[in-house]
């Protein structure tokens, strides 16, 4: 890192949030800079820094329904999910870590349209020795270079593990998520869907996408062994939600850096 930028970066961890927990914000900063060291300076003003230029308001002071945290939520809302690393048990009623996003977050870093995401796009090949799909995902944040890594060590698996990870159904589609309009990070490049014929999601299973109705049952066919390999490099795991959605992964390493 260069003497100046390290030093503009001390400089913004250290500012604190008027009215709010000084330790907690420069937590949040640390954990920011740490996950998207390309991307992002620090926290100044309450402000996101990003390394373009661009400010997005990280605490807007509101108290939120379910709903308004779904459909509006600032970028302190999107850091306070508790997305647990490892092996774990079929999530809690309404605990969907990682579901909660702020979409300018995305679209700063990614790509606020179509186009502007289709730039930063490049071709990876998947599974080269087993499958070899040819796969476009975002080169941001070094995407396509853990998803290559990801590919390499789902290679070495047990051959009966691969048909999970064969077939990759997608990844990038600019959409919203079904039954919202709120944009799935599929129309970022950084999301992968791995083999449906194996995978269950929660709107399927239920008949429904109303995100308030309790759903009876949580269903998961997926490997922890491969959900292990993705989360390693940096990628959460729709199986963690109660609105289950087990073939998909996209890259939240803020979710997931110490
Ligand atoms: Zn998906």
């Amino acid at each position: 890192m260069k003497v100046c930028s390290y030093i503009f970066f001390l400089i913004l961890i250290g500012s604190a949030v008027m009215g709010q927990d000084t330790a907690q914000v420069q937590a949040y900063a640390r954990r920011l800079v740490k996950a998207y060291p390309d991307c992002i300076a620090g926290i100044k003003d309450n402000y996101v820094v990003f390394k373009n230029g661009t400010r997005l308001l990280f605490d807007d002071g509101e108290s939120k329904t379910l709903t308004e945290l779904y459909a509006h939520p600032d970028i302190e809302d999107q850091l306070k999910a508790l997305y647990v690393k490892g092996k774990t048990a079929n999530p809690a009623e309404l605990d969907d870590p990682g579901r909660v996003r702020n979409d300018s977050f995305f679209k700063t870093m990614y790509g606020a349209t179509p186009a502007a995401v289709q730039q930063n796009l490049t071709t990876i090949t998947w599974l080269p020795k087993t499958a070899r799909q040819s796969l476009k995902v975002s080169r941001i944040n070094g995407v396509d270079k853990r998803l290559q890594a990801i590919s390499d060590e789902l290679e070495q698996l047990p051959a009966h593990l691969l048909p999970y990870v064969q077939q990759v159904a997608g990844t990038f589609t600019w959409r919203v998520i079904k039954g919202t309009n709120r944009l799935s990070t599929h129309s970022f490049g950084i999301t992968m869907d791995i083999n449906t014929s194996y995978s269950n999601y929660w709107q399927w299973d239920n008949k429904t996408t109303d995100e308030q109705k309790k759903i009876p049952h949580y269903i998961n066919r997926i490997p922890f062994e491969i959900v292990a390999i993705f989360e390693k490099h940096g990628f959460i795991w729709g199986g963690k939600w109660y609105h289950y959605d087990t073939m998909h992964f996209e890259y939240r390493p803020e979710l997931l850096v110490d």
